[in-house]
């Protein structure tokens, strides 16, 4: 069978790029897109090229980052703006191929196997992509090409920014297998620091390392990345729009008395959130915006909404969310809380940056490990056999039985 053609496109600095096309003087100075610029916890989400050559690096704290560069000038993301360029990136793959599959709201597969007819071989495509986006958006993309998924994600990290890398059956030993092990997909922390026990360090160390001595380092993820090590990936791109019936998860509810302290607050949109992200979880979606909508003790209402860096399933992201959104919108006594989580998809994201400090959230990996435990325990126990702390002891009427009562969005 002949190869498959594959691109993989990588926007450069997405939200700081997005940010300069408002504001091009910010071009000009070192410049971060970071989640409260007014906390020194805060998370840095992007960072413009000047920002770059001081160091400067994606999910440091703009505490490390100012010690770097003292003059760099922060800037609050516009996530609803970031989605909207997204979309319209998105739009121009569509001119080219049906089968475009975001991996993040700045990264997308696309195959163009069937599209060499019309517009040229996988390295002219890549390149008259790369033009049109930077023309008519605005921003700088990398594309790299190759016969499968993995290897074209490795080619749009290659060179960057805007460039176009082509990795075919030749460059897999000349070039992929000298890279090291760590840029493979799906190989983070835990599994690099296993690799590298075992004297595995670059991609070709992988490609030649026993299968049977991966598996038994790293279970089923040893079978998945020696397949990736050997361009064996042979996963297709999905195609655009596919698996979105459900619009949104949601659950609200009316206290036992209203809710006054931030306190309050804080427990009565535990167990709504801890009930909408196990929905989630159950579905195997992620979405990306959070909204809440309060009722006063007038029963007058008002939504507000965020979007987040990255879709979620996580209780604890959604809650501080929720938490933070409910807070800076706060009557003086809430009478029912709703938390709607949309924008779902049913893919997981390219990168995961929290938007919040870690003592606000910890580590999203070691979150995504402790709520799927808790799934399995109520899977055997039921819901009531895991509730949140806050939950036990208070007179809001919030128990294990947030969960009673949910209803989904249209
Ligand atoms: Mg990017």
């Amino acid at each position: 069978m002949k190869d498959r053609v594959i691109l993989h496109v990588d926007c450069n600095s997405f939200f700081a790029s997005v940010e300069q096309v408002f504001r091009p003087e910010l071009a000009d100075v070192p410049m971060a897109v970071c989640g409260d610029p007014e906390n020194r916890h805060g998370i840095i989400l992007a960072k413009n090229e000047k920002a770059k050559a001081y160091g400067i690096v994606t999910a440091e704290t703009v505490w490390q980052a100012k010690r770097k560069c003292p003059s760099l000038v922060l800037v609050p993301p516009h996530m609803e703006e970031y989605r909207r360029f997204s979309r319209r990136i998105n739009d121009i793959y569509a001119d080219f191929t049906d089968m475009v599959e975001p991996f993040s709201l700045d990264e997308s597969w696309l195959d163009v196997t069937g599209s060499q007819q019309l517009f040229g071989d996988g390295k002219t495509i890549a390149d008259t992509i790369r033009r049109r986006i930077r023309e008519e958006i605005g921003v700088t993309v990398s594309v790299g090409v190759s016969f499968n998924k993995v290897f074209a994600k490795l080619g749009s990290d290659y060179k960057k920014p805007d460039a176009t890398t082509v990795f075919g059956r030749e460059e897999m030993e000349l070039i992929v297998w000298k890279l090291p092990v760590t840029d493979l997909l799906f190989v983070g922390k835990s599994a690099a620091a296993t690799l590298d026990r075992a004297r595995i360090r670059t991609i070709g160390d992988l490609a030649h390392a026993d299968r049977e001595l991966l598996v038994k380092l790293l279970g089923k993820l040893g079978d998945t990345l020696s397949d990736y090590a050997r361009g064996l990936d042979d996963s297709p791109v999905a195609k655009l729009g596919e698996n979105r019936e459900i619009k949104s998860v949601g659950n609200g509810m009316t206290f036992r008395r209203d809710l006054v302290s931030e306190e309050d607050i804080r427990s009565g949109l535990h167990g709504l959130c801890d009930s909408v992200a196990y929905r989630l979880r159950k579905s195997g979606l992620r979405g990306w915006t959070v909204q809440v909508t309060i009722k006063d003790a007038d029963l007058k209402s008002i939504t507000r909404q965020t979007t987040l860096p990255h879709s979620t399933d996580l209780s604890a992201e959604i809650w501080q969310t929720a938490i933070k959104l409910t807070l800076d919108n706060r009557p003086a006594a809430i009478r029912m809380l709703t938390v709607t989580v949309s924008g779902l998809t049913d893919k997981p994201d390219g990168e995961q940056i929290s938007l919040f400090a870690e003592e606000e959230l910890p580590d999203l990996d070691r979150q995504r490990r402790l709520e799927n435990t808790l799934d399995s325990l109520r899977g055997r126990f039921g819901w009531d056999a895991v509730t949140p702390g806050a939950a036990l002891k208070n007179d809001i009427g919030v128990g294990g039985g947030a969960s009673h009562g949910a209803e989904d969005g249209d």
